[in-house]
């Protein structure tokens, strides 16, 4: 088995992935980043994720990252709660409360893959960083001086590769976990969720600002403006029992919409899908020189669009970790402590947030509706609860607390 000297295996070209292998090529570290996708198709995936937060943006930008996506995204200062059945507005809470706290008092609207993207170009430039596209990791083996990760490469061919840590990044299904056994304990939504892409000018014609979350107790729904021109998302939820199709069709689409917001014509249906979502967090993170990053280690509703987030943070945290051991000022225990640390925000942060949003716009009993509404207008409006309030929203209350677990 290899030594410290060998490279460290990342696998998964993910957010969390890529920035991990970002942070250790910046820190002359040897990386192997290993990823299904192509170099041909991996630009292809289905748009997912967009909000960008300023706890993140202050991590991409001492990466160099900022200054790259900050041209492909969307500024967006404010989010909305809106009340579906009244039609109303309950609270618009403002990143300007953080303007002492932060150097990016906004959220970035800029999918997943156009910091992939980014993040990618990067890494060719680094000669310590090799890129291994069109390869999947079938199964690993450890023992405490290294790591082998028997991979398929492009060729369809198996081989092996020696390295000294490996780091899963391969989001919900990784099979890294499963290798270790590693419990992912939680809970499936029963219901799916539909997402639909269109071209409108929804804040013109509405006044909703860039990111929304709508209350109703028959169809919550959000709304988050993602590029130009005008393209905005909006997800409803569906009833279980209903077929994947008909869910799908053109027809249920617009319906859904022009219920959503009446319009003249039919609307420009860019992009559609159905997605099931979980609440789950890995019992550890680490296992010898075996480690777990973004998805392959919590997955949670995207209700707050903190899942990304919150796999970037767990990269910058543990790469600082690996450099700390492979120059030899750390040791291994502090691994230990990269689990404590990023699972306590995995579930007092991550699981809460997107579980206390879902049940904000779910409710179905009106004075508990009316409660949470006077809740939400109360925060947003008072500077002092509206600071508190995006401080957790922005994941900038979890580094607070993840900096003073030992
Ligand atoms: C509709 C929707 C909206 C969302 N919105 C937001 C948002 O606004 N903000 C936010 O923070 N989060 C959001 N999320 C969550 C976010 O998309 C995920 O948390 C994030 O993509 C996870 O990043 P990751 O790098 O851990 O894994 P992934 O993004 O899942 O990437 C994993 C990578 O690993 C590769 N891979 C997997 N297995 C292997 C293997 N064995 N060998 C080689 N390669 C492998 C895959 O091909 C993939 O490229 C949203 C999710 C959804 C579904």
């Amino acid at each position: 088995m290899p030594s410290n000297n060998a490279p460290v295996i990342v696998v998964g070209a993910g957010p969390a992935g890529v920035s991990l292998a970002l942070y250790l090529a910046q820190h002359d570290v040897d990386t192997v980043l290993i990823e299904t996708f192509t170099e041909a198709n991996y630009l292809d995936q289905a748009p997912r994720t967009g909000s960008i937060h300023p706890s993140t943006l202050e991590m991409f930008a001492d990466l160099g990252v900022y200054e790259r996506i900050a041209p492909r995204g969307l500024v967006a200062p404010t989010f909305q709660f809106w009340d579906r059945e009244t039609d109303s507005m309950i609270a618009e809470f403002d990143h300007a409360v953080l303007k002492d706290d932060t150097r990016f008092p906004f959220v970035l609207q800029c999918e997943r893959i156009k910091v992939i993207d980014e993040v990618m170009q990067m890494l060719r430039g680094y000669p310590n960083v090799t890129l291994r596209m069109g390869t999947t990791l079938e199964a690993m083996a450890q023992d405490s001086a290294g790591v082998t990760a028997i991979v398929v490469n492009e060729a369809g061919e198996r081989e092996s590769i020696k390295g000294s840590f490996i780091v899963s990044g391969e989001g919900a299904r990784s099979v890294i976990r499963k290798s270790l056994d590693i419990d992912f304990e939680g809970y499936k939504y029963p219901d799916q969720v539909l997402t639909v892409s269109v071209v409108h000018d929804f804040d013109k014609e509405h006044g909703y600002s860039y990111r929304n979350y709508l209350s109703d107790p028959e169809q919550w729904s959000n709304l988050f403006k993602w590029g130009q021109p005008e393209r905005w998302r909006v997800h409803f939820p569906t009833n279980i029992d209903d077929d994947p199709e008909l869910l799908l069709s053109d027809e249920y689409c617009q319906k859904q919409l022009q219920r959503f917001l009446p319009n003249s014509k039919p609307y420009e249906i860019v992009y559609r899908k159905l997605y099931s979502s979980h609440q789950r967090v890995a019992a550890t993170f680490n296992v010898g020189r075996a480690l777990l990053v973004g998805d392959s280690a919590h997955v949670n509703s995207p209700i707050g669009g903190v899942g990304m987030n919150s796999g970037v943070h767990d990269s910058v945290n543990l790469g600082e970790k690996l450099v700390g051991i492979l120059r030899g000022e750390m040791d291994m225990p502090v691994l230990d402590r990269y689990t404590r640390q990023r699972r306590h925000v995995a579930v007092n942060h991550v699981k809460t947030i997107t579980e206390r949003n879902k049940k904000l716009i779910n409710e179905r009993d009106p004075e508990i509706r009316k409660r949470n509404h006077e809740m939400l207008h109360r925060s947003a409006t008072d500077p002092t609860l509206a600071r508190e309030y995006i401080l957790r929203t922005s994941l900038m209350k979890s580094l607070e607390e993840v900096a003073a677990i030992q």
